[in-house]
C-alpha cells in the first residue's frame, strides 16, 4: 500500500458556487511515485511532472494531488468530499499494486490551456487584474502578459493552494 492515511485539514466554501465546498486533506505518505502509473490510467488527467501536480475531475468532484497533499473540490458536502477521498485513495493503491503491468507516462499528455489555467483562478470576474474576466486573465498569465500578483484576489489566504498550484504550472509554460 502506498498512501496509507489522510487527514482533512481545511475545508472552505467554493467562493464562485458557495454550494460546493473544497476539502484539502494533508497525505500520511508521499504518493509523488505513483503520478506516471496514474497518467496512465486516468483518462483525462493533467499530469504536471515540472510541478508534482496531478489533476483530473470525475463525476463526483475534481481532484487535485500534489506528493503529501490531496484537494477535492465541486462537493457539496464534507461527506461527500471524504467519499471522493476514499475512492481516490483506493484508485491510487489499486494503480500502485498493478504498477508492474502498467507503462508509466512521465510526459504531460496535452499542452497547457488557458482553461487549465483557469481552474485555479477565483472565477469571480471582478475585474480588478484590469481585464474583463478571469478567462482573459488566464489567456495573459499564458502569454507572459500578466503577473499572478495582478490578481488581488489570489493573494488572499483562501486562494494560497490555488496560488501555488498556479505557481507550478506557470513554471512549466515558462
Ligand atoms: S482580478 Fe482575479 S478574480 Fe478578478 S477578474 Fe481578474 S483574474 Fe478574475
Amino acid at each position: 500500500m502506498l498512501l496509507h492515511d489522510y487527514e482533512i485539514t481545511k475545508v472552505r466554501r467554493n467562493l464562485c458556487n458557495p454550494e460546493w465546498i473544497v476539502s484539502t486533506a494533508e497525505l500520511s505518505d508521499d504518493i509523488s511515485e505513483v503520478f506516471p502509473y496514474l497518467n496512465a490510467v486516468v483518462k483525462n488527467a493533467v499530469y504536471t511532472p515540472e510541478a508534482q501536480n496531478f489533476n483530473f475531475k470525475m463525476d463526483a468532484g475534481a481532484i487535485s494531488l500534489m506528493p503529501r497533499e490531496m484537494i477535492v473540490g465541486q462537493v457539496t458536502c464534507e461527506e461527500d468530499a471524504i467519499k471522493v477521498l476514499d475512492y481516490v485513495k483506493k484508485v491510487i493503491n489499486d494503480t500502485w499494486e498493478r504498477r508492474t503491468r502498467i507503462t508509466p507516462i512521465y510526459e504531460r499528455k496535452e499542452e497547457i490551456k488557458a482553461k487549465d489555467i483557469l481552474d485555479f483562478l477565483p472565477k469571480t470576474d471582478c475585474r480588478d487584474c484590469g481585464l474583463p474576466a478571469c478567462f482573459a486573465f488566464a489567456v495573459a498569465l499564458l502569454k507572459g502578459q500578466k503577473r499572478l500578483s495582478d490578481c488581488p484576489a489570489l493573494s488572499k489566504v483562501e486562494f494560497a493552494q490555488d496560488k501555488e498550484a498556479l505557481a507550478r504550472l506557470l513554471q512549466t509554460v515558462a
